[in-house]
């Protein structure tokens, strides 16, 4: 299969020329070269994406269609999402993608969570957090855990809690109500 080389601005200014990306490897080195760094008012600068965008989000063509750059950037450097969950922002700005501004909430916080930054007067840095765990989440670890998943690093940032957290919930020590 031929690929194709686009002529690229990337994040400093400078045209490039990329290799749209195939693989998850790929995006992996993709997705750096394409954002510029703007300061947003938060603890550290957004991650902006350079390129299309469609309803205020960043997007780009992936596994045959466009997707949404947030979502893509979470599966590239995180891991999968678990399905009926969310790419969230805690920086409210759709086309930031650095990881450390995004967390995986359900539809409902994430609609949530918007109303609440925009009652509050949008002045949350990174930091704010609305949306760690709740009831549903805690019944999607609860079945990796009974699938024999262990807790892992990589799942307590996925779910932005602890590892002990996650420990505490393995061994029903918190959110014994949650069956
Ligand atoms: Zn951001």
């Amino acid at each position: 299969m031929s690929r194709f080389r686009m002529k690229t601005m990337c994040g400093d200014g400078v045209i490039r020329t990329l290799i749209p990306p195939i693989t998850m490897d790929e995006l992996r080195e993709y997705l750096p070269q394409r954002y510029r760094l703007e300061e947003r008012g938060h603890r550290t600068p957004c991650w902006i994406w350079v390129g299309g965008q469609k309803g205020g989000y960043g997007v780009m063509r992936f596994e045959g269609r466009p997707r949404t750059v947030s979502r893509l950037a979470w599966r590239a450097f995180v891991g999968e999402i678990p399905e009926g969950l969310e790419v969230c922002h805690k920086c409210d700005v759709p086309t930031c993608f650095r990881i450390d501004h995004l967390f995986l909430g359900t539809h409902y916080e994430n609609m949530r969570d918007a109303a609440e930054k925009k009652r509050m007067g949008g002045l949350f840095g990174v930091e704010h957090h609305s949306a760690k765990l709740n009831p549903e989440k805690v019944r999607f670890l609860r079945a990796q855990f009974d699938n024999g998943i262990d807790p892992s690093d990589e799942m307590a940032l996925k779910f932005g809690v602890s590892y002990n957290a996650l420990k505490k919930i393995q061994h029903k020590q918190s959110w014994k109500s949650v069956t």
